[in-house]
């Protein structure tokens, strides 16, 4: 890490790379020789053009996105996605499948339940305060469904999907917003992907949207025009003024990631990532994981320790060491590293030995 900078385990918004940002900051006061910051420049110039269209060419270069789907940048997060995604496929039946599986699936199928005729809970792992990921043969499907919805890492639980659903004709849709370009993901098998920007791959605010062209079709009556898909694909993302900032480093992350050797290279990058926390997690029984082991997420490993009062003993003790964020979410309490893309290797070994330290000094 650069001098002054921590190791920075936030759930989100989250750590960047330092080339991104240093990159960034060069480019901070005359972005493509216009003389001006991309914070400050028209959308409609030539200079933010190739901005958005480096972002989009980029993402469906690094996820290696089929031609028969088309890039969005939206509007309002995860959430506001989660919030159109009704309102545009839910025009057929009305009806659609949602797999809970922890507090975003929950709460996108909350908001779907104010659109839809009908919410089919498909199936849900609530009972078990969501330490696992539902398998295929606990699906109740509906074969008439408009679409179905998964989150597919669950942040604040830390749990994922180790197999794509199979739903037949229905589309699967999802939510990666904390996996998203984690590792390879074969695009075909999704009808849509989505992401909120701000975990893996720019600063808050943006959702990025990978659509099956045969899905952006007229929405409801209802749906705000700047969630409307087939207006948003028309208009390349700028039916109104878009978040250039974040399209901007939509556009840095990817270039780099491009660098790194692509979704392969990290993937590779994260499977040792997470390794070094798990491995460690099951060597020894003063930090509890308490997830199902199968569903382990790559990206948000969440543990604790045998009493609340240690736990916060343990966050409180992280600033010293260079570390911030590891507070677990007010629902699961303990404590949580978020590993993402840009946590360096050394970050996590690093919280490892501070975990083994605290161990020692306190058994
Ligand atoms: C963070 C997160 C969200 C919410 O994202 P916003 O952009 O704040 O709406 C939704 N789903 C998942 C999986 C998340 O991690």
């Amino acid at each position: 890490m650069l001098d002054g900078r921590i190791y920075n385990f936030s759930a989100g918004p989250s750590i960047l790379p330092e080339e991104v940002l240093l990159k960034a900051q060069k480019e901070l006061l005359n972005c493509g020789d216009s003389g001006m910051s991309v914070l400050e420049m028209s959308h409609r110039s030539k200079v933010f053009d190739d901005i958005i269209n480096g972002a989009v060419a980029n993402v469906k270069e690094v996820m290696n996105v089929p031609d028969n789907y088309t890039v969005l940048f939206l509007h309002g997060g995860a959430s506001g996605f989660f919030a159109a995604l009704p309102m545009n496929l839910g025009t057929k039946t009305g009806k659609a499948d949602y797999i809970v599986s922890g507090n975003f699936s929950n709460l996108a199928a909350k908001e779907a339940e104010k659109y839809l005729k009908e919410v089919h809970i498909a199936a849900s792992s609530e009972a078990d305060n969501y330490n696992h990921i539902p398998r295929q043969d606990e699906l109740d499907l509906s074969p008439d469904a408009d679409y179905v919805h998964v989150c597919w890492n669950n942040t604040i639980f830390g749990t994922t999907y180790h197999y794509i659903p199979e739903t037949g004709n229905v589309p699967l849709v999802a939510d990666m917003s904390s996996s998203i370009m984690s590792e390879p993901v074969d695009v075909s098998k999704f009808g849509i992907i989505y992401a909120g920007v701000q975990k893996n791959i720019a600063p808050a605010g943006l959702c990025l949207a990978i659509i099956r062209n045969d899905l952006i079709a007229e929405p409801m009556r209802i749906c705000p025009k700047i969630w409307d898909f087939k207006k948003e694909a028309a208009k390349n993302s700028m039916l109104n003024t878009p978040a250039c900032a974040q399209i901007y480093f939509v556009k840095l992350v990817t270039d780099y990631l491009k660098e790194q050797g692509g979704l392969e290279a990290m993937k590779k990058k994260n499977v040792e990532k997470a390794a070094i926390l798990y491995d460690y997690l099951d060597s020894q029984d003063f930090f509890i994981n308490t997830v199902n082991k199968e569903d382990r997420s790559m990206m948000n490993v969440t543990f604790r320790t045998a009493s609340p009062e240690l736990d916060k003993e343990f966050v409180a003790g992280q600033a010293e060491r260079g570390f911030s964020n590891l507070k677990g979410h007010r629902l699961v309490g303990g404590m949580r590293a978020s590993i993402y893309n840009a946590m360096p290797k050394e970050g996590v070994e690093a919280l490892v030995q501070y975990m083994k330290d605290f161990a020692a000094s306190h058994s």
